[in-house]
């Protein structure tokens, strides 16, 4: 599942840099995740970074994006291969 950032956000700043997808932009009000480029940080870390530094711990998985580990590999290299 791509991760989601719910009303909680204090807009500290921390993830936006640490997202290795660029997949967390500032949005109207909170910061967002996209979740065509979120893949749990699969493909990258062993952890989602984006949780591991939120101090409110506010980044829940999107019920709405479910996925599999493998279709969040597949997103991981379909990102990779756009990047080139
Ligand atoms: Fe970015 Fe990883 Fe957080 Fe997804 S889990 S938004 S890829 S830092
Ligand atoms: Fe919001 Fe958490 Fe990101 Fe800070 S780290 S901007 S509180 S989602």
């Amino acid at each position: 599942m791509a991760l989601m950032i719910t009303d909680e956000c204090i807009n500290c700043d921390v993830c936006e840099p640490e997202c290795p997808n660029s997949a967390i932009s500032m949005g109207s009000e909170i910061y967002l995740i996209d979740p065509n480029k979120c893949t749990e940080c699969i493909g990258h870390f062993d952890e989602p970074q984006c949780v591991q530094v939120c101090p409110v711990e506010c980044i829940p998985v999107n019920p709405k994006w479910p996925e599999t580990h493998d279709q969040l590999a597949e997103k991981y290299y379909a990102l990779i291969a756009d990047n080139k």
